[in-house]
């Protein structure tokens, strides 16, 4: 059995619409999700048992210490639901080279997961007989069905039931990463918290027409008006810093700009690919950023290499 290898990218979430709080925890989520030209790859290699090893990609400033190297680690419990589902051992060594920042809001851990879904499905040879990754995906986590999915799309309930959405064209974004994580479900909390104090009434969420008009025309400059996530608040309330990156890329003529997912990692939206070069630099300039980083979208979801 030879090794597979597996690329899956980062999302950033152009809508993130949060629904009232649910009897089970939860919230009904509007979630559109895009995944960008920033991966990480898994590599599945036979092995007397279950392993897992991680390191940096070349030139990313990630937070390896973040990253379990135990059963907590979200590609070895995709690798071991899938060889318990397929009735085979999960003897398997994920080698896993990371780009994407840890805890940053970019679903690291579940691209991670998604390209060990399929890295080892291809090991395994069960590719053909097991149509269900994606169910399997959703156990481990909402944001796993879209890392296989890739492209862009609305995620409703939890942000598991996927539709994809049409686009004209690549958009260009620039990434600033942050030292340190955040908890998503700690700006969850800071969400909740906060509308309860301010007496929100928060209706259902539902898909910005003005995004999936601009999505579909290609239009950049309508895309970075129509950008929203309802958990910038709580994540700006948990890292205050980040409102000075967020306002430094608008002053630096950025189209849009936001906290992806859960934060820390601030997102913005370029004009063209010189102009997300020219941004990057200007915005590293400012010292405002752990790393920035440039990317584009949408790209495919996780893919054998
Ligand atoms: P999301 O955007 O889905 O909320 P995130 O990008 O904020 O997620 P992740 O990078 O997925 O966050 O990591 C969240 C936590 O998951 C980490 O602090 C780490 O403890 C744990 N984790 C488990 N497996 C992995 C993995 N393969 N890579 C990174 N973190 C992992």
């Amino acid at each position: 059995m030879n090794p597979v290898t597996v690329r899956v990218p980062a999302k950033v979430n152009l809508q993130l619409g949060v629904g009232p709080l649910r009897d089970d925890g939860y919230h009904d989520l509007v979630n559109v999700f895009h995944a960008v030209s920033l991966f990480d790859e898994v590599t599945a290699v036979p092995a007397d048992a279950p392993k897992v090893t991680a390191e940096a990609a070349p030139d990313a400033r990630i937070a390896m210490e973040s990253v379990p190297l135990d059963g907590d680690n979200l590609a070895l419990r995709a690798a071991r639901l899938l060889a318990a589902k397929l009735g085979v051992e999960p003897n398997v060594e994920l080698r896993i080279r990371k780009a994407i920042p840890v805890a940053g809001g970019m679903a690291g851990g579940s691209a991670d997961a998604a390209g060990a879904l399929l890295a080892c499905a291809r090991l395994w040879k069960a590719d053909l007989a097991l149509p269900s990754l994606p169910e399997l995906a959703a156990k481990i986590g909402s944001d796993v069905p879209f890392a296989l999915l890739g492209g862009t799309a609305v995620g409703l309930g939890r942000g598991e039931r996927l539709t994809p959405l049409e686009t004209s064209g690549s958009f260009h974004w620039v990434f600033a990463t942050a030292d340190g994580g955040l908890s998503t479900p700690a700006v969850y909390a800071e969400c909740d918290r906060l509308r309860e104090a301010q007496g929100q009434q928060v209706s259902w969420p539902r898909a910005s027409e003005e995004l999936v008009k601009a999505l579909a025309s290609g239009d950049a400059r309508a895309l970075g008006a129509a950008l929203s996530n309802d958990l910038q608040p709580a994540a700006l309330m948990l890292r205050p810093s980040l409102r000075r990156t967020l306002d430094a890329g608008r002053e630096l003529g950025a189209l849009g700009s936001l906290v992806s997912g859960s934060g820390p990692t601030t997102a913005f939206l370029a004009e063209s690919a010189d102009h997300a070069a020219d941004l990057a630099a200007a915005l590293a300039g400012t010292g405002v950023a752990k790393q920035v980083v440039r990317a584009s979208g949408p790209v495919p979801g996780a893919t054998v290499v």
